[in-house]
C-alpha cells in the first residue's frame, strides 16, 4: 500500500499504552485535552484506550471521538467478540475510526499465558479481524510479543489476517529486546516473505527495556514500516515506549540519512510535553532530548561562546524548531565571559570591560556554591560592582 511512500504515519499511544504505565493515569478530561493537544500536534491516529477494561477507558474512547475530529481515533480490542463489539460500540461517534485487535503469536505467551494452541490463535486473529471489518474498513491487527515469535508460523497469522482485509500489520517489539540491524531485517524478511504483504501498512511498537526504542523505530523504517507506533515523552509500559519527539525530530535533522516524512508541527512538541506533564505530574529529565530543560542549554564557557558566535557550532536544530523557548545559557561556575557579557547585555545592564571583569568572577565564585545563577543574581552583581568598585565579591 503505502510501502513506496516516504511518508510515515504517526499513531500515538500516548493514552493507551502510556497512560497504562504507573503513575500516568488521566481521568477523562484530561485524555480529551490531551487527545486535542495531539490533534494540534499533527499525529495521524489517536490510540484513545481500551475499551473492554474499564469503563473510563470506554468512556474516554468515546468523548475523544465526539470531540477530536481531524485524526483517525483508534481504540483497543483483544481478538475476543466481546472486546471488539465494546470497541466499536465506544468508537461509534468517530468521523474515522479504527478497531485494533491483537494476540499474542509467540509460543512463550501461547503456552505459559494463553494456553491455547497455536491453531486457535490463527483462528482467534481471523475471527476478529472478520468482525471488526463489519464495524469500519479500518482494521488494524497486533501480533504481540510478534518479535519473538516464530517467523513461520507470524508469516501465516499475516497473510491470513490481510486476506481478512486488515489495513496494517503491527508487530511489537512488546519486551524491548530487540537491537536496530536485528529489527530491520526483521521486517524486510517479513515483508518479503508475506506474500499479500503489499496490501497492508507494516507497523512498528517499540519498547525501551534497553533504551534503543527510538533506534529500533528508525531501524524499522529503513526495513519498510510506514506506521511507529509512539508517545509524547516516550511514556508506557515500564521503560516506556518510541517518544515521538525523539523520532520525529531524527527523520527531520537527519533526512539525509532518513529521507521520510511525517504530518507533525514540530514547533508543537514542546508544548505538547509540557501538558503531558501538567496532567500526570510526572516531569521529564532535564536531560531528556529535544523537550528536556536542559536539551538547548549551555553551561561551559566554550560552548556558550560557540554559541553566541554561531548556535550551529553546539546545536544540531535550533530550539524554536520544537517549540522550546530560547536556548539558555545557564551562568554557573563554568561559564565564560562572552555568555555573562550578553545576559548583561539582555537584561538592559550595559556594563564596562572593568565592570565585567569584576561580574564575571563574581559570577564563577557564586557558581561554586549554586547551581545556576538567577538574573536577579546578576542584577544584584552589577549593582554592588557599581556602589562599591573595590569590592571583592566572594558570593
Ligand atoms: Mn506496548
Amino acid at each position: 500500500m503505502a510501502h513506496d511512500s516516504a511518508r510515515v504515519i504517526i499513531f500515538d499511544t500516548t493514552l493507551r499504552d502510556g497512560e497504562q504505565a504507573p503513575g500516568f493515569t488521566m481521568d477523562v478530561p484530561d485524555k480529551v485535552t490531551m487527545a486535542r493537544a495531539l490533534d494540534g500536534l499533527g499525529v495521524d491516529i489517536i490510540e484513545a484506550g481500551f475499551p473492554i477494561a474499564s469503563p473510563a477507558d470506554a468512556d474516554a474512547v468515546s468523548q475523544i471521538s465526539r470531540d477530536v475530529r481531524r485524526p483517525v481515533i483508534a481504540a483497543l480490542a483483544r481478538c475476543r467478540t466481546q472486546d471488539v463489539e465494546e470497541a466499536a460500540r465506544a468508537l461509534a461517534p468517530a468521523d474515522r475510526k479504527r478497531i485494533h485487535t491483537f494476540i499474542a503469536t509467540s509460543d512463550l505467551h501461547l503456552a505459559r499465558k494463553l494456553r491455547i494452541t497455536r491453531e486457535a490463535c490463527l483462528e482467534a486473529a481471523v475471527s476478529a479481524v472478520r468482525l471488526a471489518r463489519q464495524f469500519t474498513d479500518d482494521v488494524e491487527f497486533s501480533a504481540e510479543d510478534a518479535t519473538r515469535s516464530d517467523p513461520d508460523f507470524l508469516c501465516r497469522v499475516i497473510e491470513a489476517v490481510v486476506r481478512e482485509g486488515c489495513r496494517t500489520v503491527n508487530l511489537p517489539d512488546t519486551v524491548g529486546y530487540g537491537t536496530p540491524d536485528e529489527t530491520r531485517s526483521f521486517f524486510e524478511d517479513i515483508r518479503a516473505r508475506v506474500p499479500n504483504a503489499d496490501r497492508t501498512v507494516f507497523s512498528a511498537h517499540c519498547h525501551d527495556d534497553l533504551g534503543l526504542a527510538v533506534a529500533n523505530t528508525l531501524a524499522a523504517i529503513q526495513g519498510g514500516v510506514r506506521q511507529v507506533e509512539c508517545t509524547i515523552n516516550g511514556i508506557g509500559e515500564r521503560a516506556g515506549n518510541a517518544s515521538v519527539e525523539e523520532i520525529v525530530m531524527a527523520l527531520r535533522v537527519r533526512s539525509d540519512r532518513l529521507p521520510y516524512t511525517t504530518g507533525i508541527d514540530t514547533t508543537a512538541l514542546y508544548e505538547a510535553s509540557q501538558l503531558l506533564t501538567r496532567l500526570t505530574n510526572e516531569p521529564v529529565q532535564a536531560n531528556k532530548a529535544i523537550v528536556g530543560r536542559n536539551a538547548f542549554a549551555h553551561e561551559a564557557g566554550i560552548h556558550q561562546d560557540g554559541v553566541l558566535k554561531d548556535p550551529t557550532t553546539y546545536e544540531i536544530m535550533r530550539p524554536q524548531d520544537v517549540g522550546q523557548p530560547v536556548a539558555r545559557l545557564v551562568l554557573g561556575r563554568h561559564s565564560g565571559r562572552h555568555a555573562v557579557q550578553q545576559r548583561c547585555d539582555a537584561l538592559g545592564l550595559a556594563i564596562t570591560a572593568a565592570e565585567l571583569e569584576q561580574v564575571y568572577h563574581a559570577v564563577i565564585s557564586l557558581g561554586e556554591h549554586r547551581k545556576a545563577i538567577g538574573d536577579g543574581d546578576l542584577r544584584r552583581m552589577v549593582d554592588r560592582v557599581r556602589t562599591d568598585p573595590a569590592c571583592k565579591m566572594a558570593g
